[in-house]
């Protein structure tokens, strides 16, 4: 019937295209015909408060300060959000999650009606307005089913209910905010946390060193320690080279498990520095306790629930970052030359500072199937093998390396004279 008017009136045809417009486009456009960000962000809020119960929007993650909607910046809507939602960055309610520039914008709303309840709904931000999905209680418990998480908010769902759940735990503001810059909150960004205070507890700067921190191997928590050290690469103070996280490093003498990175304290008035080799323990024996699972597996892929429990585990123990990281070993570096063969193209600082592995080889980086932590791939020397030259590395040896003295109980801060907050 409709079809047939229109035909027949090429004007009343017309005239339903303009009222199409009203209704889809113009409440988010201008006279000019640009995007109306201000009004899309008070429609986005009002379908969130709509879905919600009214006025109990607590938190809001959003990625509009990095996405963009028709080419457009949409970096005005943290300033609508928090107008018009009571949510604030310095209350850590307001929590931007890095994204790329192409990336669509979207905002997800938090309520928290109880205890056990952490209740999300998502807005999808687009030209013709806010697509709502949700809500949905998100409170992750030992053993909660992902599924519906993932149907509901398709591929932001782990980044959401992670970062949410944090948030909800009361995770320090800094370790949520470098988990925003990494794009969601898993246990590997709190083995950062651990890192980067033990570096500060344990090898404090003086006014004329710097650090320079190697990702070798390199896993989520490089995306904490860059930000809690403000190592960038583009300032050089950080590399990373490929090689497998959980392959231990196995010389003729010593087998290397559960290596942490490396971290060099370099000091411009003698040109040379210290460099650290080091390891980080899991606990897992601890975690199967707090979490009371026994002996079962612990099946990462597809019980992502753990991540938010090993989180839980993790924030128990803030101020405890001996109890995972240590030194396996130490090395003096002389010079600026001894410090640029560990970061120079092509160098294997594994192989410099701990001494070659003949299991290793460039061209199949495979972890190795660990038993009992030990390598069970057949060992082979790689054709034509040279060992990277360490005659000028310093051989003094890492003596005393195990010998750091633990951070006392009474320490009101890990780093003196920084401002990172004291747990203890
Ligand atoms: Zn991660």
């Amino acid at each position: 019937m409709l079809t047939k008017i229109l035909k027949e009136n090429p004007m009343k045809q017309h005239a339903l295209l303009i009222l199409l417009l009203t209704v889809f486009i113009l409440p988010v456009t201008t006279r000019a015909g640009t995007l109306n960000i201000d009004t899309l962000g008070q429609q986005t809020v009002e379908a969130a408060q709509k879905a919600l119960a009214p006025n109990s929007v607590a938190a809001c993650l959003t990625n509009v300060g990095w996405a963009s909607i028709e080419t457009q910046p949409c970096n005005r809507l943290f300033d609508i959000f928090s107008g018009q939602a009571g949510i604030s960055l310095g209350r850590g309610s307001l929590i931007p999650v890095h994204a790329a520039w192409t990336d669509a914008p979207w905002a997800a709303f938090v309520a928290r009606p109880g205890p056990k309840e952490l209740v999300m709904v998502m807005v999808r931000i687009t030209a013709r307005g806010p697509v709502t999905a949700g809500p949905l209680n998100i409170r992750v418990e030992k053993g909660t089913d992902f599924s519906p998480f993932n149907k509901v908010f398709g591929k932001e769902a782990f980044a959401l209910v992670s970062l949410a759940n944090g948030w909800a735990d009361k995770v320090p503001f800094r370790l949520l905010a470098a988990s925003r810059f990494h794009g969601h909150l898993c246990c590997g960004v709190f083995t950062g946390f651990f890192i980067t205070r033990y570096i500060l507890a344990h090898f404090p700067l003086t006014g004329s060193q710097d650090y320079i921190y190697l990702g070798i191997p390199a896993w989520c928590q490089d995306d904490l320690i860059i930000a809690g050290l403000n190592l960038t690469p583009g300032k050089h103070g950080y590399y990373t080279m490929s090689y497998p996280w959980n392959r231990p490093w196995q010389t003729g003498q010593k087998t290397y498990d559960n290596l942490g990175g490396i971290v060099i304290r370099r000091d411009s008035k003698s040109s040379g520095g210290k460099a650290w080799v080091l390891a980080f323990d899991w606990q897992t024996k601890a975690f199967r306790k707090f979490a009371g699972i026994g002996k079962t597996s612990l099946d990462w892929k597809n019980q992502p629930w753990l991540h938010v429990m090993y989180n839980r585990f993790f924030a128990t123990r803030l101020d405890r970052p001996d109890d995972f990281v240590s030194v396996v070993a130490a090395r003096t570096l002389d010079t600026s030359e001894e410090i640029q063969t560990l970061i120079r193209l092509g160098a294997n600082p594994l192989e410099i500072l701990l001494g070659p592995d003949p299991n290793w080889s460039e061209s199949n980086p495979k972890p190795s199937n660990k038993k009992d932590n030990m390598m069970i791939f057949k060992p082979f020397m790689r054709e034509g093998f040279m060992p990277l030259p360490i005659a000028f590395i310093s051989t003094r040896s890492a003596d005393k390396v195990r010998n750091i003295a633990p951070i006392p109980a009474s320490c009101r801060c890990y780093a003196p004279g920084s401002d990172l907050p004291c747990f203890g």
